[in-house]
């Protein structure tokens, strides 16, 4: 389970977490929805380890272990895995090769990965994705389309089968039926091993994706919790009821 405790950080000495605290108990799904800048993409890639975001109090459990005492790949090998709101392009490596090498660094060592099981793993994957046989050999992200690189993050994620993933805003850049392939392959991965979250400023993922539990994240803080009906509410009636009743 994942538990991030009273999680304060900054970027270019402007803090913006401010005592982030939340629990995602194993098997759950949860989603963060909130206002444009309050700090939703700060907590995936403190989480992950980005080295732009300074972390100035706090802890971010993963079954007990303070992720936050990790370097990134050991973050990813303790079974975290992000799925970018913005996923870089990686010029000159294939995205064969790349999630190959992911899945070698996860072998103890003298163990080789087994080719031929994973380009059947890989090609069955990607056609539940929807994702040509032809991006095997292109660049990572290079020249992708929006919804191309949203589908190949899901693509990672389903390769690398994380314990604990989280999917920034991976609904935008999405079109009706991309959304549907991609919530269709988080919920083939929904296991009582497996915790997600969701975050997204829509709740039109939420509808593919149905959540445990919803929280509201506003200046760095979770200012309201509930459950798939809060979700509902928000699209319905805005962000500014929930802020003004926290004030
Ligand atoms: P959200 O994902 O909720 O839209 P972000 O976490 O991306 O919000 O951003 C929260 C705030 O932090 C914004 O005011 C943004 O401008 C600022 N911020 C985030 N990342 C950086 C960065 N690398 N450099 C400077 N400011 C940043
Ligand atoms: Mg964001």
């Amino acid at each position: 389970m994942l538990q991030i405790n009273n999680l304060h950080a900054t970027v270019e000495g402007t803090e913006i977490l401010k005592g982030l605290t939340l629990e995602v108990p194993e098997g759950e799904v949860h989603a963060i929805m909130g206002p444009n800048g309050s700090g939703k993409s700060t907590l995936a890639k403190v989480m992950a380890g980005h080295e732009d975001y300074e972390v100035t109090a706090g802890e971010v459990l993963l079954d007990g272990q303070d992720l936050l005492d990790m370097e990134i790949d050991e973050r990813s090998r303790a079974g975290l895995f992000l799925a970018f709101q913005y996923p870089a392009e990686i010029p000159g490596v294939s995205n064969a090769n790349f999630l190959r090498a992911a899945l070698q660094a996860r072998l103890p060592d003298g163990e080789e990965i087994d080719a031929v099981a994973f380009y059947k793993d890989l090609y069955a994957k990607m056609d539940d994705l929807g994702i040509k046989r032809e991006f095997t050999g292109r660049s990572v992200n290079e020249g992708f389309s929006g919804g191309e690189k949203k589908r190949n993050e899901i693509l990672q994620m389903t390769m690398l089968e994380p314990k604990f993933a989280v999917l920034d805003e991976t609904d935008s850049g999405l079109d009706i039926d991309a959304l549907k392939v991609v919530a269709d392959g988080v919920n083939r991965m929904r296991s009582p091993e497996r915790g997600f979250l969701v975050i997204t400023h829509y709740q039109r993922l939420l509808d593919y994706i149905v959540p445990d539990h919803v929280h509201v994240l506003s200046d760095g803080k979770i200012i309201k919790s509930g459950d798939k009906s809060l979700a509902l509410e928000l699209e319905e009636k805005g962000y500014d009821w929930v802020i003004e009743a926290a004030a």
